[in-house]
């Protein structure tokens, strides 16, 4: 078995015991490879031993992946997950499956906008500053509920749910605070009438405290592909 294979078996190991831990099914909680920094033959050994949807934080680097592995398009899906500017959101609308960290309304009009009348909608979560000030992207947790509703409304959109990346800790209880707010936060959007599913949370360090709170997709890199690289 290669390490890639060997590495995601663990990987689902473990979100098979925090889920069991937390009373809930291993399925209803999606594995992101967090592929930023991988190069195209690691991506495609992971997609042999059964990966699907990987996430990219760097647009450039994203789109040139998603070309090399042009093969398997429709296999893959393919998830921006890096902070956007509003002069890279055409490629990203026209090449990837979802947006996590959409935290203007700007950059989401222009998602909406750019996305190709032939594609299904971009599936999209909002950012949330979970941590404070500490954290400079993610939309502030009061600002939440007005840019969702506008967002939902966006017709090349499709609003899944939320997404936040806390402040590092190791202590298990002090990772468990910001998920459970983020878990509150989808439960309220969604008895105002909002139809979200997604809770992104959760990654190689903490998707344990995540999973608790009710993550449904985590998102990891190192546990997958090994430390990484940067050139
Ligand atoms: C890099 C990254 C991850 C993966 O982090 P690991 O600690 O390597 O698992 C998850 N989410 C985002 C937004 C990232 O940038």
């Amino acid at each position: 078995m290669s390490v890639i294979a060997a590495n995601l078996q663990a990987v689902h190991q473990r979100i098979a015991a925090a889920a069991q831990q937390a009373g809930r099914q291993p399925a209803d909680i999606a594995l992101l490879a967090v592929s930023k920094t991988v190069p195209p033959d690691r991506i495609r050994a992971a997609y042999a031993a059964g990966q699907v949807a990987f996430g990219e934080n760097y647009v450039q680097e994203g789109v040139d992946k998603i070309a090399a592995l042009a093969d398997l398009r429709h296999r893959l899906q393919w998830h921006f997950i890096g902070p956007l500017q509003s002069n890279k959101t055409r490629l990203v609308a026209e090449h990837f499956d979802w947006v996590h960290a959409v935290d203007r309304l700007r950059i989401a009009e222009r998602l909406s906008a750019q996305r190709p009348a032939g594609m299904a909608a971009l599936q999209v979560c909002i950012q949330v500053n979970i941590s404070g000030e500490a954290s400079k992207s993610g939309v502030a947790p009061a600002e939440v509920p007005g840019l969702a509703h506008a967002v939902a409304a966006l017709p090349g959109l499709r609003l899944r749910g939320l997404m936040a990346i806390p402040e590092p800790e190791h202590d298990p209880a002090a990772q468990r605070r910001p998920f459970a707010a983020m878990r509150a936060m989808l439960q309220a959007l969604r008895t105002d009438g909002l139809d979200l599913d997604t809770l992104s949370m959760g990654m190689s360090g903490d998707m344990e405290a995540a999973i608790a709170e009710g993550a449904t997709l985590v998102r990891i890199g190192t546990a997958i592909f090994g430390a990484r690289q940067y050139p």
